[in-house]
């Protein structure tokens, strides 16, 4: 039997349709709430991540502060970037904000709000896996305003001795990061990310977070990672691992991709680029990002 020219031309139709569409912003399908301790500050926090309307972005509220202060996720709150990536406005913090942030993004999700009763967000197991599982679970749903679409013109990059983060023209959105460690475990890794190849709850969303052995007495000294342990971070020495296994064979340097999306995100739209660093820092992608939002404020 032929094809029947009706549904032919319909699929026609829509093929056109999807051709010529503009992605539309997406928010969460509904709420959700996760719970743990912060890496940093050691202390039990509960989030509630809700949707949000066209055009709010992604924000934080302290909800145990007087009067809920809002922090916008934007890079104009950004604080200090010393081992976790700090939003404020006014006296008003949150902390190790990147992870829940790189799953946003990660996964399309333009408005959110997210309630916090305490000062940093939960590490829960060091990666984004259960911030990804929780979002899909709720749903990303589509809104019914387009998302703002921009690209560069220019290649922008920042250097910091030997470290470097940049920020290319190119037709599609990818990621590129390298890390050297003197460490046999870790060593010289690369690991390179498209959203067009692969999902990010599959390639990056489970990569965890990672310490070196003999810096996390000074680090606990200082009053830092109070709330890390072997249950939430990658710890390697000079034999190896601590607490193998690995998700993936190249597991740090994913997770710092991860990182530095969820820093990257702090511009509400990611611009159409391939974003490539190494040995790089929160505080050098958040120079980054403070470069692309001063361009784009500039050439609008
Ligand atoms: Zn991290």
């Amino acid at each position: 039997m032929e094809g029947n020219p009706r549904i032919e031309n319909l699929e026609l139709r829509i093929q056109t349709l999807e051709a010529r569409s503009i992605p539309a912003q997406h928010t969460l399908g509904a709420a959700f709430v996760q719970s743990g301790i912060g890496l940093h500050t050691g202390l039990p926090v509960q989030v509630r991540v809700l949707p949000a309307s066209v055009g709010e972005g992604r924000s934080f509220v302290r909800v145990d502060l007087p009067d809920a202060p809002e922090i916008p996720a934007r890079i104009e709150s950004v604080g200090q970037t010393l081992l976790s990536t700090e939003l404020r406005v006014g006296e008003a913090r949150v902390r190790t904000v990147e992870h829940l942030l790189s799953a946003l993004a990660g996964m399309g999700v333009d408005n959110a709000r997210i309630e916090m009763d305490g000062s940093e967000a939960p590490l829960l197991d060091g990666s984004a896996r259960e911030w990804a599982a929780a979002i899909a679970q709720a749903g990303i749903i589509a809104q019914s305003a387009p998302r703002l679409i921009w690209s560069l013109q220019e290649p922008i990059w920042i250097r910091e001795n030997d470290a470097f983060v940049a920020a290319l023209p190119a037709p599609e959105l990818r990621f590129t990061y390298g890390i050297d460690f003197d460490l046999p475990a870790i060593a010289n890794q690369w690991h390179s990310w498209s959203p067009s190849s692969g999902t990010f709850a599959e390639e990056i969303a489970s990569a965890r977070t990672f310490g070196l052995a003999d810096q996390i007495e000074t680090l606990r000294a200082q009053g830092l990672i109070q709330g890390g342990s072997l249950e939430n971070a990658l710890v390697c020495g000079s034999d190896g691992w601590l607490n193998p296994p690995l998700r993936f064979a190249n597991e740090p340097v994913r997770h710092k991709l991860l990182d530095l999306v969820g820093d990257l995100s702090l511009l509400g739209e990611i611009p159409t680029a391939h974003f490539l660093a190494y040995k790089a820092s929160h505080n050098l992608h958040s120079q980054l990002a403070r470069s692309l939002n001063e361009l784009r404020t500039v050439s609008h």
